[in-house]
């Protein structure tokens, strides 16, 4: 069976946090039905990457649509730094840093001070050396001759020397500097700084129609958030699972409470028509009540209890059980919303050896149920296995992306190469 819609797409999906950019361009189709494998090193963005599919987190620039239906779109970032690029360049303009020759000097300047900073951690070392070496010519043992402290005591004036020679040279260097800066300013290029004026404007007026449109697509991504969300059940490493709820308790938390926040709109609409003269009492009536969802939940609850093979752990609390039947729980609790798709971010890294087969075997027969689902995994041998693509995820681009055969029986790109050769 072979289904091509496209459920969740990225265009061009950056995320940074702070000054590090963490996902730079990540364009992905996932279709329905799909087993997509992410693979790739530690802190390459295979989290961050599941968590703006979802939209638990934010991501700073590009598109997430679901069904052909944008949920999220930016420009604001780029824009932004686009602006900020031309600021910098009239600043350097301006201030005569961008001449050749200041450059020029600024690197000199830069190598000096390191220089400097070098001879320095050698001074210091040099002088408790000598410390220590009259400690021990006091004490006389003989393991120290007078010769060794004055070899020292040699050592330490040449690097004072040099150390005072850098500094003339760089005083030397940042007055070259300070000359050329002020001569670039006097022959100070107008029609350079004209144009960069025009393109700050220009690029001004864009990141101002970016903010607005990112605005807008906020308040529209907020509406839906929760609806896409629930489309997606997420399974974390850590099972997060309440320790003061039994298993049951844990799984109807969420699908009732949204239960109940559906029911209250429904109820509220028709009240508004009721209030318009409209006759809506059967409908009310078939409203289901507080009970009858509750009921509802915990039937849904027991079937995927048994699915799993936990059906006997309906009522005890988490502590009791162990790492891997925790997991099954947890990935229960995330189809008791009965998503579109499953989101795992390496169900598998935080348990005993023992326990990696049972929770692996559970997600297998939901793939093979039919489940569309995405799984960021250090199981190779279960990729292979299960998953119809592998994502390998490196420095936050997508490095390579084809169906598991090929991926690991003949990867291309050199990092994939030597990730595979560490973890196979
Ligand atoms: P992976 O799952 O591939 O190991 P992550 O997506 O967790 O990588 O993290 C990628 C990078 O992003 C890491 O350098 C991490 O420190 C950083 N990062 C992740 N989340 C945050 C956050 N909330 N704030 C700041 N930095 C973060
Ligand atoms: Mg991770």
């Amino acid at each position: 069976m072979k289904e091509e819609k496209v459920l969740i797409s990225t265009r061009a999906l950056t995320k940074r946090f702070g000054q590090k950019d963490v996902l730079r361009g990540i364009d992905c189709d996932i279709k329905v039905g799909e087993k997509v494998a992410v693979i790739g090193p530690s802190g390459s963005g295979k989290s961050t990457f599941l968590r703006c599919l979802n939209l638990l987190e934010i991501p700073s620039g590009g598109v997430v649509s679901v069904d052909g239906e944008v949920l999220f779109e930016s420009e604001l970032t780029a824009k932004k730094d686009n602006l900020e690029a031309i600021k910098k360049q009239i600043k350097l303009l301006i201030s005569g840093e961008n001449s050749e020759e200041v450059k020029a000097h600024r690197a000199e300047a830069g190598e000096l001070k390191k220089e400097l900073e070098k001879t320095n951690s050698l001074l210091k070392e040099g002088s408790t050396k000598v410390k220590l070496l009259k400690v021990k010519l006091a004490r006389g043992t003989g393991s120290v001759t007078q010769e060794d402290l004055d070899r020292e005591l040699a050592n330490l004036t040449s690097l004072g020397e040099r150390k005072a020679e850098l500094k003339t040279r760089l005083a030397g260097v940042n007055a070259k500097i300070k000359q050329k800066k002020s001569e670039a300013k006097a022959l100070l290029d107008k029609d350079e700084l004209a144009r960069l004026k025009a393109a700050k404007a220009e690029a001004q007026e864009q990141y101002l129609k970016a903010k607005k449109a990112h605005n807008a697509s906020m308040k529209k991504t907020n509406a839906s958030i929760d609806e896409h969300r629930r489309n997606m059940g997420m399974v974390f490493q850590h099972f997060n699972l309440f320790n003061n709820l039994t298993v049951t308790e844990n799984i109807v938390l969420a699908p009732l409470s949204l239960g109940l926040k559906d029911v209250k709109a429904k109820k509220k609409q028709l009240l508004k028509r009721k209030l318009k003269g409209e006759d809506v009492s059967e409908q009310l009536a078939a409203l289901p009540t507080k009970l009858e969802l509750a009921e509802n939940a915990k039937a849904t609850a027991r079937r995927l209890l048994k699915r799993v093979g936990l059906e006997d752990k309906a009522d005890v609390y988490p502590s009791t059980l162990s790492g891997g039947q925790k997991q099954r729980i947890a990935i229960v609790r995330a189809l008791a919303m009965n998503p579109r798709v499953m989101l795992f971010d390496e169900p598998t890294s935080a348990l005993d050896p023992e326990m990696v087969g049972e929770v692996l075997e559970v997600i297998k027969e939901l793939a093979e149920g039919g489940m569309t689902m995405v799984i960021v995994t250090h199981e190779i041998g279960f990729a292979r296995e299960v998953a119809t693509r592998v994502l390998f995820i490196d420095e936050g681009i997508i490095k390579e992306d084809a169906p598991p055969a090929e991926l690991f029986g003949a990867p291309k790109d050199a990092r994939l190469k030597e990730f595979l050769s560490k973890v196979l």
